[in-house]
């Protein structure tokens, strides 16, 4: 009976949109429109080759991993094209496999590839086998509707709220169908997304199932399906789905409160993110006036109070959200790669509403730091979060079992293009410097711009522009607020000097003088072809300062030049320390490109200071050497290693290198098999408290109610006498507590045998837990640790005395 109405439904529509041709009238959508990444061609010294890798390594990887890992698999099970029920890890794991569409699209139609367009063909087909007759598309309930996934109850969308994610595997798949139809002409992939809504727009609404997306993307999916379809049941549903979201809910899913209430950023920032984009689309396409004045609100408190000098977002682990106002940690900033693209499509967004050159500051911003950073030069290894300081604890990795990360990195390169250039009417808007060639459409004609730069490592723009017959537009040209003085909006981050030279613009060879509006250099002009314009922008090193209210970052600067921003690694300084380093204030600094260094990249060198203590001794002994920073996105393509965006420049901010100890000193091994955590133990980095994640710490998660150990083998024999631990424990939220129990042993003839402790083995969190025993010299020590019966435990510091 459903079945039948809703084919009938999807019949409808089909017709209504066959109607309607290929052109529609629309109401109503941003006042300010992208030119579409189908008319950009980037042939740019530094994105093309990172877009060539994409097409050449990260698609056909991330396609193979779908394979690998049982996603590709999920979709053939529920097309019955393949025998069982197995199916991979997580509900959303379909997403993956649209994103990946969604990049082949884009990438496509950057450079035609007719094998990848054939395996899509193919892949497009298992999907539409994979789909229910009703449009209903879920491989993880279609495959196992019987035993269903914990996370997905035995009905549809009875756990949607909370953790099925349905609608979150369906916007990605409108995501995916409509690009696949802009970048290809086919309708393949459109159709069975159109099944899809239909049975959504039959289902959702006002007396029918009244529920919000716990993950929201599926509103972004929708707006888009509503502007290549004409289909106006899309755009009321998109709608439905933001006014339907609150006050019961939580704060983690932005449910806490009716969306036009919000003023502040909470939650999970990846869903955050994409909810404010969503809010952004229905703003424009219906004129909602508090939609817009709610993401106006929250954008500046992100702006102002949660936003890293990388442009990430989300600052901590702890639900993958936004902190407090200022809580902007370094060393365990989630800052997931996710949020980073969120963050680029809403200030897109918020532009194309306002078209306010600052919006387009804070996407440039996350674009050259916190979002490259997310994949490697290689193209196939992938960082989820991307911290601001490390210890050797992380590293990019070859695949994620919750891999929203990789192939949102994947869909999110091809798709640059599409940020060059906006338009409205005659005003031309460009946003993005980089080498290119585009044909642009705009109300007094056609007009070809090319783009020659060799940004972001010089300053000069040379724009051709060729309009096919002498007209008067607008040419407006993105000064970056970092070219005056101001590398963010609001306060949230200054320069330490603020004398920058002007950006100079000629036309023809020819100072001109220009007005600017809204961050904006405007040049109205009658055109003709062959004519030029120069930008100079003053591409200088610059200090970056802190607000004070960010803790972490008193006493430190950070480089940046022209938008990228530097840090330290390990690879690029004595000892392969940087912990250690300091820089005065009024260092002078150089930049020197570097052609066969991390892909070439400019790196900036000081004159700077190590530091270390001694043994018995509070002098601090500092050592003068030379400083190298590197682009922060090309950080980690050397192997483990320490690095810090934030350089100390007052001596209470540096970390000077600690004096050896008995314990640092020692090799370390463990029941746990990750030998990235065994340094963490001895680092002599004492935490705030136990559930401190911002400096390493060794734990044995998942595993519980298991005997587990850490060893020292000393440098040497040594008699010791008291034992000093610091655990780790999350909780309530995290998997980690203090443990059941533990005791020492140290090794005498081969054999381990337990010390003679003179005080009682407590345990405790927030605090060293000292344990004294009688002496005994040895070489090796070893600590036994229970876990407790349904939590692991970790351990911040092990000190031997
Ligand atoms: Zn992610």
């Amino acid at each position: 009976m459903m079945i039948n109405k809703n084919k009938a439904a999807w019949l409808l529509s089909l017709a209504a949109m066959a109607a309607a041709t290929n052109v529609f009238a629309q109401q109503k959508d941003y006042p300010i429109q992208p030119v579409a990444f189908t008319s950009v061609h980037v042939n740019d010294n530094f994105w093309e080759p990172k877009m060539e890798v994409n097409a050449n390594v990260t698609i056909p990887y991330v396609l193979e991993q779908c394979k690998k890992n049982g996603r590709m698999d999920n979709f053939l099970r529920a097309a019955k094209k393949l025998d069982g029920d197995k199916l991979s890890e997580f509900p959303f794991d379909d997403t993956d496999v649209y994103k990946a569409i969604e990049g082949a699209s884009y990438s496509m139609q950057n450079k035609k590839n007719p094998k990848l367009d054939k395996y899509i063909d193919t892949l497009i087909s298992i999907i539409g086998a994979a789909q229910e007759p009703d449009g209903y598309l879920y491989t993880f309930r279609t495959v196992n509707a019987k035993k269903p996934h914990e996370w997905i109850g035995s009905k549809r969308w009875e756990k949607e709220e909370d953790l099925s994610h349905e609608l979150y595997n369906a916007g990605h798949l409108y995501e995916a169908a409509v690009a696949h139809y802009q970048a290809t002409g086919k309708r393949t992939l459109l159709n069975i997304a159109i099944k899809n809504a239909d049975l959504l727009v039959n289902t959702f609404g006002p007396g029918k199932i009244e529920e919000y997306p716990g993950h929201q993307i599926v509103e972004i999916g929708l707006s888009k399906m509503y502007r290549v379809t004409g289909n106006k049941k899309y755009l009321d549903l998109a709608k439905f789905f933001l006014d339907v979201r609150g006050p019961k809910g939580d704060a983690y899913n932005q449910a806490d409160k009716k969306v036009i209430d919000q003023h502040v950023a909470e939650g999970h920032a990846v869903r955050a993110a994409y909810m404010y984009t969503g809010m952004a689309d229905i703003a424009a396409l219906t004129g909602n006036a508090k939609y817009l004045a709610a993401i106006d609100d929250i954008w500046t408190d992100v702006v102002t109070k949660k936003l890293y000098i990388t442009g990430g977002i989300g600052a901590t682990g702890n639900g993958e959200a936004f902190g407090d106002d200022y809580q902007l940690p370094n060393m365990s900033a989630y800052a997931e790669t996710c949020a980073a693209i969120g963050n680029v499509y809403w200030n897109n967004r918020m532009f194309l509403l306002h078209g306010d050159s600052k919006y387009i500051d804070v996407l440039e911003r996350t674009l050259y730091n916190g979002l490259l950073s997310g994949v490697s030069l290689s193209g196939d290894r992938f960082f989820y979060p991307n911290p601001l300081a490390s210890m050797f604890q992380h590293q990019r990795s070859a695949w994620i079992s919750c891999a929203c990360c990789i192939s949102n990195m994947t869909r999110f390169l091809p798709s640059l293009p599409g940020y060059v250039y906006a338009k409205n009417q005659n005003d031309l808007y460009v946003n993005l410097y980089m080498s290119n060639s585009s044909d642009i459409s705009l109300t007094s004609g056609k007009v070809n711009i090319v783009q020659t730069t060799d940004y972001p490592w010089k300053g000069t723009i040379n724009i051709a522009v060729n309009p096919a017959k002498s007209s008067a537009f607008t040419l407006r040209l993105r000064i970056p607020g970092w070219a005056k003085d101001q590398p963010v909006p609001g306060d949230l981050y200054t320069y330490l000097d603020k004398n920058q030279k002007p950006a100079t613009i000629l036309v023809n060879g020819k100072v001109t003088t220009y007005i600017t509006d809204k961050g904006y250099a405007v040049i109205k002009r009658t055109w003709k072809k062959g004519d030029k314009v120069t930008l100079d922008l003053p591409m200088e090193t610059e200090k970056v300062l802190a607000n004070n209210n960010i803790k972490d970052d008193r006493g430190r600067f950070a480089f940046q030049r022209g938008p990228v921003v530097y840090c330290l690694e390990g690879p690029d300084n004595r000892d392969s320390l940087v912990q250690n380093i300091m820089v005065d204030k009024n260092a002078m600094a150089a930049a020197n490109y570097q052609a066969n260094l991390l892909n070439g990249v400019d790196v900036i060198s000081a004159e700077g200071k190590s530091t270390k203590r001694q043994l018995n001794s509070d002098a601090l002994i500092e050592t003068d050497q030379q400083v190298k920073a590197i682009p922060y996105y090309a950080w980690a393509n050397r192997g483990p290693s320490e690095m810090t965006v934030w350089i100390p420049y007052e001596a209470s901010a540096a970390r000077p290198k600690p004096a050896p100890t008995i314990a640092s000193t020692s090799k370390v091994t463990s029941s746990v098999k990750n030998k990235r955590m065994y340094n963490a133990i001895k680092d002599q980095y004492e935490p705030a408290d136990s559930k401190d994640t911002n400096y390493p710490y060794l734990h044995w998660w998942p595993a519980h109610n298991t005997s587990e150990f850490v060893q020292y083998d000393f440098d040497a024999a040594h008699t010791v006498s008291e034992s000093k631990v610091y655990w780790y424990d999350d909780g309530p939220w995290g998997g980690c507590r203090i443990p059941a129990s533990y005791k020492i042993l140290y090794l005498k003839d081969g054999q381990w045998v337990p010390v003679k402790n003179t005080t009682p083995y407590a345990v405790s969190k927030d605090a060293f837990n000292t344990v004294s025993f009688e002496p005994v010299t040895t070489t090796a020590l070893k600590l036994e640790v229970q876990l407790p019966v349904d939590n692991s435990t970790g351990i911040h510091e092990w000190v031997v005395k």
